[in-house]
């Protein structure tokens, strides 16, 4: 079993940061107009499509946008970590522990962040050694054209496990599923054909296309991920680990 998560409000709390104010500064540096709420909302759900919206807003150079935000946002949210506003939500340990004891679970991260500042974050939280792989922004052929909403990444990572054999060859989508806080979440792993499990952290409101809404990551069990999959396994006995 293959469980994907997103990172940020998914995992740490991020809620301190202002995108808006760090989309402000991108957009000020590339000489455009900040645009319209429903416009910038459209652009964080853009997937493939962020080089025509930004085009239309006027950005002329979209790398350099990109690189302007992501400094922005790399500086922004050093700095709340270390003024401890952003945090790893307390449900966050208890509950890869409690997977981790489910047999031939595999875990895995999916983040729309750039890599760096995602590593930060996974170093901060002391989240790695939960994560049997992680896929973050800019990393390899993970690109801006493939983020989420794309199903790019989570295909990615089931071949990737598929490869070091900690997943079925022939049928891996009945195995898989997402985690994740937002719409873009649930679009990708209903694209990529695998159940997305929303969690609502926040005042977030439930996708319809997520399969399970949960509200903290206690939720998230064996018997849930059991109804998910139709699937028997075992839980290896707590006093034998
Ligand atoms: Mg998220």
């Amino acid at each position: 079993m293959l469980l994907i998560f997103d990172l940020d409000m998914t995992l740490v709390d991020v809620s301190s940061v202002d995108f808006e104010m760090i989309l402000r500064h991108a957009l000020e540096i590339s000489g455009v107009d900040m645009p319209m709420q429903e416009e910038i909302k459209e652009l964080w759900h853009s997937g493939s499509d962020h080089p025509s919206i930004l085009e239309r807003w006027g950005v002329k150079n979209i790398l350099s946008f990109w690189k302007y935000f992501d400094e922005k946002d790399e500086e922004t949210r050093k700095r709340l970590m270390d003024a401890g506003t952003i945090t790893l939500f307390p449900d966050v340990v208890p509950a890869l522990e409690r997977l981790e004891q489910i047999e031939e679970m595999v875990l895995a991260i999916h983040s729309n962040t750039p890599k760096p500042l995602a590593k930060i974050e996974l170093d901060r939280f002391e989240l790695t050694k939960h994560f049997d792989f992680i896929l973050a922004l800019n990393d390899g052929d993970y690109n801006q054209l493939r983020a989420k909403p794309e199903p790019w990444g989570i295909n990615h990572i089931i071949r990737k496990m598929q490869k070091r054999n900690l997943l079925s060859r022939k049928h891996p989508h009945r195995e898989v599923a997402f985690i994740g806080d937002s719409e873009i979440d649930m679009i990708a792993a209903s694209r990529a054909g695998i159940p997305g499990i929303q969690i609502i952290r926040g005042g977030v409101n439930p996708s319809v296309h997520a399969t399970r809404i949960i509200t903290t990551l206690n939720d998230l069990d064996y018997t849930l991920l059991q109804s998910i999959f139709h699937v028997k396994k075992h839980i290896r006995d707590h006093a034998d680990c």
